[in-house]
């Protein structure tokens, strides 16, 4: 029987069980406990945040985002059409308009070129969303921030371990140049806890807040450190903080961060590299721009229109190959299309309907991206 090659699986790297069990058996199970505190500490140091919270998830961490910047009735928040529904619901929950940004045209990432023409006085944020881990110009985006006082947020959700280059080469983690960022550690990422997220702050005058914020709106991050001699109620806020399961969880992944990111990278050199442009035919390579790196999360091919792209998908299914499509355009789902009053999205629809993904996580081996490549390859010729 021939071999099924499902889309993904999350990695377990067989230390997981046995933090958990210490975590358990410490006593400490609630949240913000030793190894809250270890992967913490360890995005901060590596990444340079200024400070990292864990949460329950990147939803919750864009939540915390849209409670931190005050978004209010009314303001307006400039996000990508093109993106997963919580990068536009943590803001729409808060009561902002969103305004729905197009792609660009050879990246689905958002076009920093028509950011400005959506800028109005009640704009208030710019969330760009680094597309497949790969950066979007953020040297762009925080000039346009700085020239009208706006903040970024970051959603990283899928930028883990990747990097914007500097005109000077110098690199910068993705998460650490915006205001705030949002990373998710859902299973379907590279670095995951069954469900989690991590809120990264890079502007000192959020830290504290965000601490409040994290823990049902009382400073007792203060109690603790011994700052104030009893907490209380003290602003609004959520229950963000996971326990100390998933962050046992966790800490076993970041350390094998490294690893992970080797061989998700192979993977994705491997699809890049089997193919010229002109072998493609009705499909194209993801087009990686100069000031961005490849962290391996997710390899796509753009189909020229919808019926290549369910073709191709066909033609894997009958070959036990599991692809799938990304987003549908915010602007057009059910629940937004009769609120949205904008322009016209080419490029972001174009997406909608063109994008494939293809296997790739961890317990994939080279030659089944060699078997994936062979099936490709007799779909396009
Ligand atoms: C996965 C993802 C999210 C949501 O992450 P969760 O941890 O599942 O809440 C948000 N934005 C983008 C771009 C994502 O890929």
């Amino acid at each position: 029987m021939e071999q099924i090659i499902p889309f993904n699986k999350p990695h377990i790297t067989g230390k997981e069980v046995h933090y958990i069990y210490d975590a358990v058996a410490s006593g400490h199970i609630s949240g913000n406990g030793k190894y809250t505190k270890l992967c913490q500490s360890f995005f901060e140091e590596r990444f340079g945040f200024k400070r990292a919270l864990l949460t329950t998830s990147c939803t919750d961490a864009l939540e915390m985002c849209a409670l931190l910047l005050d978004i209010k009735a009314g303001d307006e928040v400039i996000i990508p059409s093109y993106t997963f529904v919580s990068t536009a619901l943590a803001f729409v929950r808060q009561g902002a308009k969103i305004v729905f940004a197009d792609s660009r045209s050879d990246h689905p990432g958002m076009d920093e070129e028509r950011i400005e023409e959506l800028i109005t006085a009640k704009t208030k944020v710019i969330v760009p969303v680094h597309y497949a881990g790969v950066s979007c110009d953020m040297a762009k985006i925080m000039t346009l921030a700085n020239k009208y006082n706006l903040f970024v947020v970051e959603d990283a959700a899928q930028g883990i371990d990747s990097y914007y280059i500097n005109t000077d080469g110098t690199k910068a983690a993705l998460g650490s140049i915006g205001h705030l960022a949002a990373f998710s550690f859902h299973e379907t990422k590279n670095i995951q806890s069954g469900e989690g997220g991590l809120l990264a702050i890079n502007d000192e005058r959020f830290i504290k807040r965000a601490e409040i914020i994290w823990e049902k709106g009382t400073n007792r991050a203060e109690f603790f450190r011994g700052e104030v001699n009893k907490y209380g109620w003290v602003d609004t806020g959520s229950s963000f903080l996971p326990s100390e399961v998933t962050a046992a969880f966790l800490w076993a992944q970041l350390e094998e961060l490294d690893l992970i990111q080797e061989k998700r990278i192979l993977l994705w050199n491997t699809y890049f590299s089997a193919f010229t442009n002109s072998d493609l035919r009705e499909v194209r390579l993801p087009s990686i721009p100069h000031y961005a790196t490849v962290n391996g999360h997710m390899f796509y091919l753009v189909c020229n229109n919808e019926e290549v792209r369910s073709g191709l998908i066909s033609k894997l299914k009958r070959d036990t190959i599991h692809s799938v499509f990304h987003y549908l355009s915010l602007h057009s789902s059910p629940y937004y299309k009769d609120k949205y009053i904008g322009k016209e999205l080419v490029n972001s629809d174009k997406y909608s309907q063109a994008i494939v993904r293809l296997p790739l996580f961890f317990d994939l081996s080279v030659m089944d991206v060699e078997l994936v490549l062979k099936k490709v390859k007799e779909f396009v010729k």
